[in-house]
């Protein structure tokens, strides 16, 4: 459990709020599901339904009970649903800060759902989405990066987009905000005390370092800003369409690359008319792979739909393979072309059917396309590597996934320094406008004349600066703002 970046909030909502309940973990067949309470009845509620050796209500905090769930009672007795652990959290010490009971169960629809009912029926009311991690931050057990950072754990699909999550959750997100905020609120004080004092001359030297200081703070953000697209796709996964004609393979090397069946395969050109997507993962990234339609010169209505889509699969992929068929190495070339110039990430030509052409083929080798891009050759075709397959029988699979993962680092943009805390779209709408108010804090403090500085506007500008990057971590956030945020959260976070 992290510390609180700002243990402000003492928790007055404690004593009046009421008990929540929530299923914490995915639906569907699972080996274990829990189920969440949290508020000033947790236990109460949770022990009316426990039957064990030890009670509830006179344990500690962090102990684990072990007994079954009773879901009603007759005059026979109870009705024993499923052999329970409950795990009990008391006030403070628990992620909300209030009394907190975890129930583990069996999985699968029916149990979690029961103790579910169970739980409301006996006074707890049904969670909304993010609304334990809304209680851990109203109560200052995080702060509002912090709560962020909770929702990009959940959402994160690479490991290093888990880390940078992880950095945040940690507070680094916040340690960066608030040393920058210490520094603005030097440079407010120094200009501040100008604006009833205009400098002399002498001073334009002391200005001018105000004015660079703003200048070096607003230069941070920008580069925050211009890392976060990269950050992103690492949160989101990569997105690979494989593109071609119709019957070259795609499917197939789809299938081949996920290993099992996934795409419907069929011989009849244009079948595959809808996107099918699935993943794999590589070096600790998700891949997310997108088989389109087919390219030709489609004159079916339908057909020209699938072709369009094609070339924004390729424009909106940060990779994209472009599968040709190698019996037919002129055919498709125009259209290969089309593709090539739509997509906006870097293209992997896949020759399929190699068991069926004869002879050797002239490959560019990923090194030759490195060098050219070194050379200041076309840029177009620097972006390519090009590989042979099989894909019936998952030949040359090898090949294409090396080449996919050459490519990964450009496509992540691995090769910035240092690692990025998780920051979220709100976070990134905050910084833009820090920036841009200290870029003109900035401005007006290097204003060539000392007298004729803006002192009163520089402070308004610092003083603009301040207030978005205090929201970043919830300063003066407005409760709207705070409800929307964790109404994006899932069930039971
Ligand atoms: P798509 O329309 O591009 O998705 O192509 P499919 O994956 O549906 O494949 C079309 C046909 O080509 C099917 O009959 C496949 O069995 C066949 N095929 C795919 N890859 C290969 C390959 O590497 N070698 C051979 N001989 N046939 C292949």
């Amino acid at each position: 459990m992290p510390r609180p970046a700002r243990p402000d909030r003492n928790a007055p909502s404690m004593a009046t709020s009421d008990t929540i309940v929530a299923i914490a973990t995915a639906p569907g067949d699972a080996a274990i599901a829990v189920t969440r309470l949290s508020g000033p009845d947790a236990v109460a509620i949770a022990a009316r339904h426990f039957r064990g050796a030890r009670d509830p209500v006179a344990s500690g905090s962090h102990r684990i009970l072990f007994g079954s769930f009773v879901v009603g009672a007759t005059v026979s007795g109870d009705i024993r649903l499923d052999t329970v652990l409950l795990s009990v959290f008391r006030a403070p010490h628990s992620y909300t800060g209030e009394d907190v009971v975890e129930i583990s169960s069996h999985g699968g629809p029916a149990i979690p759902r029961s103790i579910l009912e169970s739980l409301t029926r006996s006074g707890a009311r049904a969670a909304r989405p993010g609304e334990f991690t809304e209680r851990a931050y109203r109560n200052g057990k995080l702060d509002l990066a912090q709560a962020e950072a909770v929702a990009a754990i959940v959402r994160a699909r690479s490991d290093r987009s888990l880390r940078a999550a992880h950095a945040t959750l940690g507070g680094d997100l916040s340690r960066r905000i608030e040393a920058l905020d210490a520094e603005l609120v030097t440079i407010l004080a120094e200009v501040e005390s100008r604006i009833d004092f205009p400098a002399d001359v002498r001073e334009a030297a002391e200005v001018a370092a105000l004015a660079a200081r703003s200048g070096a703070a607003a230069l941070l953000l920008r580069e925050w800003i211009s890392r976060l697209p990269s950050a992103r796709r690492r949160e989101e996964g990569v997105r690979v369409a494989i593109v071609g004609a119709p019957n070259v393979g795609k499917s197939s090397l789809l299938n081949a690359l996920l290993g099992y069946d996934r795409a419907i395969v069929n011989e009849a050109p244009g079948t595959t008319r809808d996107t099918i997507e699935a993943s794999i993962w590589l070096d600790g990234t998700e891949i997310r792979l997108t088989d389109t339609a087919g390219l030709h010169a489609a004159t079916d209505p339908v057909e020209r739909l699938g072709v369009e889509r094609s070339e924004r699969a390729a424009a909106a992929a940060d990779l994209s393979i472009v599968v040709r068929d190698c019996t037919r190495p002129d055919a498709g070339a125009a259209e290969s072309e089309r593709l090539r110039a739509a997509a906006s990430g870097p293209v992997i030509v896949a020759w399929n059917k190699r068991d069926l052409a004869p002879g050797p083929m002239a490959l560019l080798p990923p090194a030759a396309a490195a060098g050219a891009a070194a050379a200041g050759v076309d840029a177009a075709a620097a972006k390519v590597a090009e590989v042979e397959t099989i894909a019936l029988r998952a030949g040359g699979v090898d090949s294409l996934v090396t080449a996919i993962r050459a490519a990964l680092p450009r496509v992540l943009g691995e090769n910035a320094a240092g690692e990025l805390p998780a920051t979220s779209l709100r976070q990134e709408a905050l910084l833009t406008e820090a920036a841009a108010a200290l870029e003109r804090a900035s401005d007006q403090l290097s204003a060539l004349d000392p007298d004729n500085v803006a002192y009163d506007l520089s402070a308004v500008d610092l003083t603009e600066a301040r207030r978005a990057l205090g929201e970043m971590v919830g300063r003066g956030v407005d409760d709207a703002v705070v409800t929307a945020i964790f109404a994006r959260f899932c069930i039971g976070k």
